[in-house]
């Protein structure tokens, strides 16, 4: 028996959903809290509730994933939640992707290594904040959201709002902050899938974050906006489409970085994946993250995607295409079985 479990957050659904509709069994693993919610949904078929995501690599809930045949789809929770460390060492569950690659995605030596290697044009990045020369964005470690995230032109603005997220106990003086200059232009978000089984890579979708404050932030005359400190908390995802004339770069782009992925971590890319990037003044995309899974952006095309409906004759979400993957590797499996 193969069931596809995710964590009840992010993406579930949609994952939970398109597993259904290839015909596995599901299960989510849900917080109590949000148990209820989840039960709304009659594609789910198993629960594992807990006090908390972490909990997950306790022997008695690992042996219940096992028992069921769990393949787990990773996603942004799995890795701000149970973490890194926990996903390497200790969850003994058979995971849908490159487990080692997530590494790659939450540290941002690794991160930029892997973005340089692929050839993707990607910001200056400043070592210490005296070399500040330009508009910067700062960056805490961790995805989440873009919480305490901050812009400053200068050395002096810099300080001034460390100062103040040291107050607001966002930060302490240990805190390591990554600052790369800031691009001014708009935010596009690419999203992929690499088939290793026919090692082909498919482009699924775009969209663009909406968040707050940021996204608010233009709403309000100049003479209010003075003093404002933009936060990047994501509440949601809007739909893009890309000028037709721009699609074949965004292709080059996930071909190249499958390329990196495939020589710097074993055994490659395998299935979702999202290039995130700025388009600049001149139209030229510069990359400043990549997710090497899934993300929560794929949950606009539920019902199929702009650039999915062209290879695909029937609805395919992001979640129904892993599932598609797992189904057609299995029947691979099955040919060399008697
Ligand atoms: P997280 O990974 O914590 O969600 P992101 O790296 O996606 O955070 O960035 C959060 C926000 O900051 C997004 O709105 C993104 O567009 C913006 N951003 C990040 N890096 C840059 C950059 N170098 N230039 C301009 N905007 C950026």
């Amino acid at each position: 028996m193969v069931t596809i479990a995710t964590l009840g957050s992010h993406c579930a659904l949609q994952v939970l959903k398109g597993a259904k509709d290839e015909g596995f069994r599901t299960l989510v693993v849900t917080q109590k809290r949000r148990e209820k919610f989840y039960r709304r949904f009659k594609f789910i078929d198993d629960f594992l509730v807990l006090d908390k995501f972490a909990d997950i690599t306790k022997p008695k809930n690992i042996a219940f994933l096992k028992k069921r045949g769990s393949i787990i789809i990773p996603h942004g929770t799995l890795i701000s939640e149970v973490g890194i460390e926990k996903v390497e060492n200790e969850l003994d569950v058979s995971i849908f992707g490159n487990r080692h690659i997530l590494r790659w995605e939450a540290d941002r030596e690794l991160k930029d290594r892997l973005t340089r290697e692929a050839n993707l044009r990607s910001p200056k990045t400043f070592s210490s904040p005296d070399k500040i020369d330009r508009l910067v964005i700062a960056k805490l470690p961790g995805a989440k959201g873009g919480l305490g995230y901050f812009l400053a032109n200068d050395e002096k603005s810099y300080w001034k709002n460390v100062k103040e997220l040291q107050k607001k106990g966002i930060i302490d003086k240990k805190t390591p902050i990554f600052i790369q200059e800031y691009v001014v232009g708009v935010p596009v978000y690419f999203q992929y899938f690499y088939s290793p089984l026919k090692k082909e890579l498919e482009f699924f979708g775009i969209d663009r974050r909406y968040e707050t404050t940021v996204d608010g932030i233009g709403r309000i005359p100049a003479e209010h906006q003075k003093g404002l400190l933009p936060s990047y908390i994501v509440v949601g995802n809007i739909p893009l489409v890309l000028r037709e004339s721009l699609l074949e770069e965004a292709y080059q782009m996930g071909e190249r970085f499958v390329k990196a992925v495939e020589k710097h971590v074993p055994p490659g890319m395998i299935g979702p994946f999202c290039i995130e990037g700025i388009y600049n003044g001149d139209a030229e995309f510069v990359t400043f993250e990549y997710s090497a899974r899934i993300v929560a952006g794929t949950n606009l095309y539920i019902a199929g995607s702009p650039y999915f409906s062209l290879i695909y004759d029937e609805p395919m979400s992001m979640g129904r295409r892993i599932a598609r993957e797992i189904k057609d590797a299995k029947k691979s499996l099955n040919k060399l079985l008697t």
